[in-house]
């Protein structure tokens, strides 16, 4: 239901603001939270069924925290609200992280293929065939921008959809019928479904349409259409309140 994403520079801790992020998206609804967090070479997820003080309350435990990260509030189309099915969702080797905003329609066919293949799956969601098929077009020998790429387009239905990768810097994005928004920082970007998530850090925004790739980091992103073609978002100043 609702996607925040942040990418700041080395040795600051985003964990806050996605937790920030995803408060301020709270008016969309939600029956779970979760985060995945990048931290040098490792990427930790949290996630949590019902609200996201729950949420607040686990990462108590575990602080992880790091320069990049992304957020989601689950709004359950595909399995009961529950821990396993919250995101970020995972691949079988824990490095691949994904966050999800919408139905994929096909996923019962592309889990059936990626369960042939070796797979193995925790979640009930639509959501978990993504992480799996970057990570088996990883396999295959494909960057990880090519495999995402490739995975989104093998994904009828809509989306949108956020990752992170262990030893990636970059976070990774696409959108297909669900919203889609780069925020243009100080010295850091932002990634969320809508303006609010992140309106107390910046009014410069890049709206993203249907078709977009994003790659994004602290201090530049990168729109391209499916096949890698350079897209122009334009940044603008929207005149909103936090
Ligand atoms: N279809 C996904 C799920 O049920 C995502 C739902 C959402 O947009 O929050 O997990």
């Amino acid at each position: 239901c609702g996607i925040t994403a942040c990418a700041a520079p080395a040795e600051n801790d985003v964990l806050d603001t996605l937790v920030d992020g995803l408060r301020n998206l709270e008016y969309r609804g939600y029956d779970s939270s979760g985060v995945a967090v990048r931290n040098g070479e490792h990427v930790t997820v949290v996630k949590r069924e019902g609200e996201i003080d729950a949420l607040a309350d686990a990462l108590q435990g575990v602080r992880p925290s790091g320069a990049v990260g992304i957020g989601h509030t689950r709004w359950s189309t595909h399995g009961a609200p529950t821990d396993a099915n919250a995101h970020p969702h995972t691949d079988c080797s824990g490095e691949v992280s994904v966050v999800h905003n919408g139905i994929v329609e096909n996923y019962t066919a592309l889990r059936g293929e990626l369960i042939e293949r070796g797979h193995t799956f925790t979640s009930e969601t639509d959501t978990e065939v993504v992480p799996h098929l970057v990570e088996m077009y990883r396999e295959q020998g494909l960057s990880t921008e090519d495999a995402f790429r490739r995975a989104i387009g093998r994904l009828d239905g809509r989306f949108a959809v956020a990752m992170v990768v262990e030893g990636e810097d970059d976070v990774f994005a696409a959108r297909d019928g669900s919203p889609l928004v780069v925020g243009v920082g100080e010295d850091r970007r932002f990634l969320a479904s809508d303006v609010p998530s992140f309106l107390e850090h910046t009014d410069r925004v890049a709206f993203l349409e249907d078709g977009d790739v994003v790659r994004l980091a602290a201090d530049h992103h990168e729109v391209t259409d499916l096949d890698g073609n350079p897209v122009d978002r334009p940044v603008q100043t929207v005149d909103w309140q936090p």
